[in-house]
């Protein structure tokens, strides 16, 4: 007998939809394709992200979780004066994530989760999410590959001043562990936008925000220290990544409402 491939796309229709049951997942990483610097590749959300899925669902082969194909482009209009980035609209990727939620409702699916490898993604996903169940009735469920200060998560390493939110000594150590032949540390500078500092109540994680292209914080848009940046500490980050993403699965599987019987 063949086995189940977790890769939803390397199965038949019909044999996906025998497959889904009320604790199947379907999961969707989605990435972007924007400048991150010169030493570092487009890609490099979808990239990471891609791995980060297939590394999860490598490690629960049982689990019912049916990956789908990474969504490479993204919502990146932050990077849109950058040459090379491409970004889908707003309102196209919204449009989008409806579309991929009514197609997993009318396949049976009940739970689909977005896996997302963007910071300037995360807003957008959290509506559609919510969007979604409105619309479709799903339980949808919103994973990242790692926070972003500026999306809420926690402060990144002092010595990028917390502020390492893009090509940065994290997502470079990243890269060097999954990717090494397409980063180019010799084309790494430190870019710190230290003026966020004067402006304690409207920063990455203060209680007022300000909009922001990523040329407006740094001249290369790169806002971090990707000198810093080492294939062993980014090998550290991602299986701790995959570790953070396998648990929400575990959960995310036998997740239920009071309201609801349990699956
Ligand atoms: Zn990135």
């Amino acid at each position: 007998m063949i086995p189940l491939a977790p890769r939803a796309g390397e199965r038949s229709g019909p044999a996906l939809s025998a497959a889904l049951d009320g604790r199947s997942i379907l999961l969707q990483p989605i990435g972007a394709f924007e400048h991150h610097g010169p030493h570092l590749p487009l890609a490099t959300d979808a990239l990471v992200v891609e791995a980060l899925a297939e590394a999860a669902v490598a490690a629960r082969p049982a689990s019912g979780v049916h990956l789908l194909p990474t969504l490479s482009y993204g919502l990146s209009s932050e990077h849109l004066w950058a040459p090379g980035t491409v970004s889908l609209s707003a309102r196209t990727l919204l449009a989008v994530l409806d579309d991929l939620a009514a197609s997993a409702r009318r396949a049976g699916a009940t739970r689909l989760a977005l896996l997302n490898g963007h910071g300037g993604n995360t807003h957008l996903l959290r509506v559609a999410c919510r969007e979604a169940r409105v619309a479709h009735g799903l339980h949808t469920f919103l994973l990242h590959a790692s926070l972003p200060p500026d999306n809420g998560g926690p402060p990144t390493d002092p010595r990028e001043e917390g502020l390492g939110i893009h090509g940065g000594l994290g997502e470079t150590s990243v890269l060097l562990h999954l990717r090494p032949d397409l980063v180019d540390l010799t084309l790494a500078e430190r870019s710190i936008p230290s003026f966020v500092h004067d402006y304690p109540h409207l920063g990455f994680d203060g209680a007022g925000e300000f909009a922001w292209c990523s040329n407006d914080l740094t001249p290369s848009g790169v806002v971090g220290d990707p000198t810093l940046a080492t294939p062993e500490a980014g090998k550290e980050r991602f299986e701790a990544a995959v570790a953070e993403v396998v648990a929400a699965l575990d959960e995310i599987g036998r997740f239920h409402f009071p309201h609801e019987p349990p699956p």
